[in-house]
């Protein structure tokens, strides 16, 4: 390996997912590893501006692979987006010694790593943290699947209390672009139907599919909402429309909200996140820069921070035929 880079910075930036101190804890055990240094930054980009800084070794990770949230803490940094912000931030990296960086992030993060090394050609590889599983250039984001599994965990003990009392529940769940985590948990979950912003169902399709549901003899349903769903209508709308128009049914909501960030990591998580830290490192050891860290095919692969940042990880259509199927 090439070795021109002694010491690497690892930051968390953007919402917080499980597993990214897991993904801390692998940068930081690779770096010990081919002896490098390393340094954790606080609270994002608005930390490397502060140079909020702290030495890290192997020990100083350790007991953190299961915990959720992230413990250099995160934030969104205004000052970042200005040209006098990354400059401050710039001087604070080279002051500390610091020859490249991992971030671990959304597709924010990316973009502002992406200008950051046009503007200084500092050596950067991102990590994808984000439960939306939203980036171009991975299956599978950090926290994802953790974030499925609380969903549909959460949504298992809301089907013990509507099938106790013959209701009907719309589940919101995270996902304003995207419909990722709506689909997936749903059709894990077996909702009746799964509202995404990828697809517009229409609220004749609802009450007709709620309709068939009740005739079939089903005694309680589950609707699952994405935040940003084609609709158009918020749960407490589609609630409002369905009581209006079925007046057999009971309507109760349910937003999950900021529950499903949190958590101790799948074992799914807390492995791609290892490898994950492991690609980013040597990546840059090998002169690699500019790049997202991803997992295609279980292969550990990259794309460049300009071509994940653009556009959004498409559904997989065939669930949407899977979920109807299921729902006969
Ligand atoms: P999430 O998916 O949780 O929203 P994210 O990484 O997309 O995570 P953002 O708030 O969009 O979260 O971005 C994180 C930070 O990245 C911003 O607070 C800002 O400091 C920096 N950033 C984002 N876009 C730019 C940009 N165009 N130029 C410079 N910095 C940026």
């Amino acid at each position: 390996m090439a070795n021109t880079i002694k010491k690497i910075a690892v930051l968390t930036s953007g919402g917080d997912s499980p597993g990214m101190n897991a993904a801390i804890r692998s940068v930081v055990r690779t770096c010990a590893y081919h002896s490098i240094e390393c340094i954790g930054i606080y609270r994002g980009y608005e930390g490397m501006i502060e140079g909020d800084f702290l030495e890290m070794d192997a020990r100083s990770v350790k007991g953190i692979i299961n915990k959720g949230g992230t413990i250099l803490k995160s934030a969104r940094s205004k000052e970042f987006r200005t040209k006098e912000g990354r400059e401050k931030a710039h001087t604070q990296l080279v002051k500390a010694g610091v020859d490249a960086f991992v971030v671990i992030g959304g597709d924010g993060s990316f973009t502002g790593a992406m200008v950051f090394n046009s503007e200084f050609n500092f050596p950067v590889m991102g990590i994808p943290g984000t439960i939306d599983n939203d980036i171009v250039g991975t299956s599978h984001t950090l926290g994802y699947d953790t974030a499925l599994n609380t969903v549909v965990e959460a949504i298992d003990k809301i089907r013990d209390t509507a099938s106790s009392h013959n209701r009907l529940f719309f589940v919101e769940v995270m996902g304003r672009d995207v419909g990722h985590i709506a689909l997936n948990a749903g059709v894990g979950a077996g909702a009746e139907e799964i509202l995404i912003p990828e697809e517009d169902l229409g609220l004749d399709r609802l009450l007709e599919s709620l309709r068939r549901s009740k005739a079939s003899g089903k005694s309680s349903s589950i609707v699952v909402v994405a935040e940003g769903d084609k609709i158009g209508k918020n749960v407490f709308e589609l609630k409002d429309y369905v009581e209006e128009n079925m007046s057999e049914y009971e309507v109760r909501v349910s937003v999950l909200g900021h529950m499903q960030r949190g958590g101790s990591p799948s074992c799914f998580d807390r492995v791609l996140a290892s490898r994950m830290g492991v690609r980013a490192v040597e990546g840059l050891l090998n002169g690699e820069s500019n790049l997202m860290v991803g997992l295609k095919n279980d292969v550990m692969t990259t794309t460049p921070f300009n071509q994940s940042v653009k556009g959004k990880m498409p559904i997989n259509k065939e669930l949407l035929r899977v979920s109807d199927i299921m729902t006969v």
